[in-house]
């Protein structure tokens, strides 16, 4: 099995289905502004954000940075408090153990809340090919389940699609849903959650992902808009957790510098509405909860990327900030970068976990450079220069096509003199008035861009032509 899931269609086929997608064009100008206007107001309306924003990332770096000893405090606390631990090395790892317990445990149906984790491992796929009844449900979730589609987006998965598409896609995929759902949001919200009620009453098994593990206690923290995970997590008897080894933190004062962060940069709110906090499973006082909970710590790369340059990328608290504000995001959303990682987080850590060969054209041609994404970043992550890196090393390995490699070599001899780029520069101006822009690469290129004219003569052909001028006089 796969590291990570890639669209295999090529970067041009996704790129140009996104562009020519005027829904998708719509929703995501949408979205992106209303997320990113919401991040910066809520900011402004928050003195002491920057500060805690700032106390936030030292706290995360650190715990990233020594993460092997708070990870063992961590196992050792959730069994202490009667959990179990199992740690995964890839998604088959995952899989085969999650489906173990079901099968031990007989369960037939299971419920999740949102996880990107479940995404990167395909744990849906390996469970349903089991014979399992697998249920998302948090509302964007559910949507692209019914779709069999992936996430477009780390904080909402169904950013790409209109609420009539979503009326038109319950009535064809949910039984009885002809007729009675309404195309307006509270309508289709309201039937989402009739419909979802079922799934949580008869569920046998609930899995999360988690946004952080506290060291301290081994509590698995799950921070949701929709308060989903509280059912995931309370109804069913028994309950995995899914998280990534980077979501380790400290201890609870650590925690609550950080929790903020994923809400204020994500979508504008001081806290997310819901903060499910799992430490343990049903005690013999308690009423609620689990029978047996099971933490699975996921490394599928991780302590690679640990142990190399990139270290920084796993501060990450996916909060989506960076995909808000990046223009190539913003023209073609989460589906044209072919992984469930999108964005600039995804543009780094999609060839980091999947590999060069498979995501290496994310570096390559996914990214401006702009920095947008390293300010917007809580976490103050060196997207742009990791990107770089990556960059490099695509190059370096020789992955560029050769004619784009040959027209960088000539480029690069041309602009290498004075005379080269002065020749250049006539060439342009020829080319220009030759209408080249209508052929050949040109054209592609300057369908969507404006290049400003080559002037009829440079600063220095006008001062030449002036001495000539002066010494003729
Ligand atoms: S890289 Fe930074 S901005 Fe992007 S999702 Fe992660 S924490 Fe948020």
């Amino acid at each position: 099995m796969e590291r990570l899931p890639h669209d295999p269609r090529p970067w041009p086929a996704r790129r140009d289905e996104a562009l020519h997608d005027p829904v998708l064009q719509a929703t995501l100008r949408r979205v992106t502004h209303r997320l990113n206007t919401a991040r910066i107001q809520a900011y402004q309306n928050y003195p002491a954000g920057a500060e805690a924003r700032e106390r936030a990332k030292h706290r995360k770096r650190e715990a990233v940075r020594e993460w092997e000893p708070l990870l063992a405090q961590a196992e050792q606390q959730i069994t202490a408090h009667g959990g179990q631990v199992f740690r995964a090395a890839t998604p088959g790892d995952v899989g085969a153990y999650i489906k173990k317990v079901a099968q031990e445990h007989g369960v037939q149906r299971i419920i999740k809340s949102k996880s990107m984790a479940t995404e990167e491992v395909q744990l849906n796929a390996q469970l349903e090919a089991t014979g399992f009844a697998v249920r998302e449900t948090d509302l964007g979730e559910y949507i692209i389940q019914l779709a069999h589609e992936k996430p477009s987006h780390i904080l909402a998965p169904a950013a790409h699609k209109n609420r009539q598409q979503i009326q038109a896609l319950f009535r064809e995929t949910v039984a009885d849903a002809h007729d009675v759902v309404s195309d307006d949001i509270p309508g289709l919200t309201q039937f989402a959650r009739q419909k979802l009620r079922q799934d949580f009453l008869s569920a046998d098994m609930g899995i999360t992902g988690g946004n952080f593990l506290v060291a301290e206690t081994g509590t698995v923290v799950v921070i949701t808009n929709e308060g989903n995970a509280d059912m995931v997590t309370t109804l069913p008897r028994i309950l995995i957790s899914l998280v990534g080894l980077e979501k380790i933190v400290q201890d609870w004062d650590a925690l609550i510098d950080i929790i903020q962060q994923p809400a204020l940069s994500g979508v504008g709110q001081r806290l997310s509405s819901y903060t499910t906090m799992i430490s343990g499973p049903r005690g013999p006082e308690s009423w609620e909860g689990p029978d047996e909970w099971h933490v699975v710590l996921l490394d599928n790369g991780r302590q690679a990327i640990h142990d190399g340059p990139y270290q920084d990328v796993l501060a990450c608290i996916r909060c989506g900030a960076c995909l808000n504000v990046c223009p190539v995001f913003q023209q073609v959303g989460g589906h044209g970068y072919g992984s469930v990682y999108s964005g600039p987080i995804g543009t780094v850590i999609s060839p980091l976990i999947g590999g060069m060969q498979t995501f290496g054209e994310l570096p390559r041609y996914l990214c401006t450079v702009c920095y947008a994404c390293q300010e917007a970043c809580p976490m103050d992550i060196p997207l742009p220069e990791q990107i770089i890196g990556l960059r490099s090393q695509a190059v370096a390995e020789d992955r560029e096509p050769a004619a784009v490699r040959t027209q960088y070599r000539l480029w690069g001899q041309a602009w290498s003199t004075v005379h080269g780029y002065r020749r250049s520069v006539q060439a342009a101006r020829i080319a220009q008035r030759l209408a080249l822009r209508h052929v050949g690469l040109a054209a592609g290129w300057l369908k969507t861009r404006k290049m400003p004219p080559v002037a009829a003569r440079t600063f220095l052909e006008g001062w030449a032509h002036e001495q000539r001028r002066r010494r003729r006089a």
